[in-house]
């Protein structure tokens, strides 16, 4: 089969999935020519069978509201691939969700738990469940429902799920605390869990905290800091949050914050009692970002994006598709030259040309948000241990593993002396461990 061929065959198995065929088409585009340089990978079909996820859950997630209504909402858990570690990857709560962009995102994950160097296969899950406006004890009903049909099918050494868009610390512990009661076990089947509890220090920072990382070994290559630099944030949410506090202990001005309903431009930054303002707002009173502009008189760009404030770096820290082609030429005509994804694939495939054509350091979702899991995986292990790391010890393995990572995608994705395909490097070396993993493995 041509790489054509091969993509017309996946488009034709999963009609109504154009999530999961953007990602399968972006990795794809990266790795044939590896696959086809491989005779042990044709011979064992590893393409055809890493597009198919070894096991799909859904199942009727029924819950009571506060009305006394019966309302249904439906649950998913992909497991993906697990040839390299039992499947690992977060559930995520929003209405958007369907088999299309939980497969996207399990795919993703594949490659992603793949480069962080640890042994985690790749998995994700959630329900068309919206959070925002529902009390506590609704959210408790709704997890508590959902976890008595997923406890089945997950487990320490098997499936271990985590956090996502909607799946805060709030959530995982009311998926947790079902799930060890319906296990009568005490163990880290789920990640995120508070530090009281089998939590890791670090966990709520560590994906933002890893794409201010990432963007920081990429702005070293190029002899530059975040010092100075103004940077664009889409977001308010765990990833976007924690992405802010890095790039202000780093010397950089994040200028933009956002959640569904638009934009906030404030040119003095967004630190210090500011950013203590966000973590109150988004965390504990769970109100929408324009309070924000009120509260220190800056302008709200309603149902806007941020991509056309003048920046230096942008840290998409939304969701996927966020940056269409033509924010991606707004970025680059207003001198952005670097972008580092919290987001999962939050540029459109024609963002991502632009950005590539444009030679600047675009670092995607799967390397540059790998930190998350990477701390999860830093969880199991404590987990699997029975010790808590301290913080310090915790960071210092994050910014080691991302560090690694960046390693990883220069030795696949050197084009030249000046120039590294960050997409092409994570592809490649995320797919070269899993299907060597999948040959050894046998047909299964
Ligand atoms: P949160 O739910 O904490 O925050 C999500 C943020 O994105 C909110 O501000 C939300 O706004 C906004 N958002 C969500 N959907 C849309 C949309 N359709 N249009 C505009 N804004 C939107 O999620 P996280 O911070 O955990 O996740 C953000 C991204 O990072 C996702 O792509 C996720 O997959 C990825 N990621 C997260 C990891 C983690 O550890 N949490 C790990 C790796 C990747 P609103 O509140 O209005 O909905």
């Amino acid at each position: 089969m041509t790489k054509s061929e091969f993509m017309d065959h996946v488009i034709a198995k999963n009609p109504n999935q154009p999530e999961f065929i953007q990602a399968v088409k972006e990795v794809v585009d990266s790795v044939w020519e590896v696959y086809e340089a491989n005779p042990v990978f044709k011979a064992a079909n590893i393409m055809e069978r890493i597009i198919i996820p070894d096991r799909t859950i859904i199942f009727r997630v029924p819950w009571v509201n506060d009305a006394g209504e019966v309302v249904v909402n439906t649950g998913y858990r992909v497991e993906f691939n697990n040839a390299i570690g039992p499947f690992k990857g977060g559930l995520r709560f929003h209405p958007s969700v369907n088999l299309s962009i939980l497969k996207f995102l399990g795919f993703e994950q594949i490659f992603k738990n793949a480069l962080t160097t640890l042994p985690m296969g790749g998995a994700k899950g959630g329900a068309d469940f919206e959070p925002k406006g529902k009390t506590d004890n609704e959210v408790m009903h709704f997890c508590q429902s959902f976890m008595s049909e997923l406890f089945r099918h997950i487990g320490f050494r098997t499936d271990v799920p985590a956090g996502d868009i909607g799946v805060g610390g709030r959530e995982i512990g009311y998926l947790y605390g079902q799930f060890k009661r319906l296990k009568n076990e005490y163990s880290g089947a789920l990640t995120g869990k508070g530090v009281q509890w089998g939590g890791s220090l670090i966990r709520p920072e560590a994906t933002g905290y890893g794409t201010v990382y990432m963007a920081e070994d990429m702005l070293s290559t190029r002899g530059e800091s975040f010092e100075g630099k103004v940077v664009a944030v889409s977001g308010s949410g765990n990833v976007a949050q924690y992405a802010i506090q890095k790039v202000n202990e780093f010397g950089g001005r994040v200028v933009t914050i956002s959640d569904s309903t638009g934009f906030v431009y404030d040119p003095d930054g967004i630190s210090g009692e500011k950013w203590d303002y966000v973590m109150q707002l988004k965390n504990e009173r769970r109100g929408r970002i324009k309070e924000y502009s009120k509260e220190f008189g800056c302008k709200h760009f309603e149902g806007k994006r941020p991509w056309n404030i003048p920046c230096d770096i942008a840290l998409p820290c939304a969701t996927q598709n966020e940056i269409d082609v033509d924010d991606a030429k707004t970025l680059i005509k207003n001198g952005c030259f670097l972008v580092s994804e919290g987001a999962n694939m939050p540029s459109t495939p024609e963002a991502v040309d632009v950005f590539q054509e444009a030679r600047i350091l675009y670092a995607p979702g799967k390397a540059a948000n790998a930190g998350g899991v990477t701390t999860s995986g830093l969880e199991m292990t404590q987990n699997y241990m029975g010790q808590s790391w301290d913080k310090v010890r915790v960071n210092e393995e994050l910014r080691r593993i991302m560090t690694r990572i960046h390693e990883q995608c220069v030795e696949y994705g050197r084009i030249d002396d000046k120039y590294v395909d960050y997409v092409k490097g994570a592809n490649i070396a995320g797919f070269m461990k899993v299907a060597k993993a999948m040959v050894d493995l046998g047909v299964v």
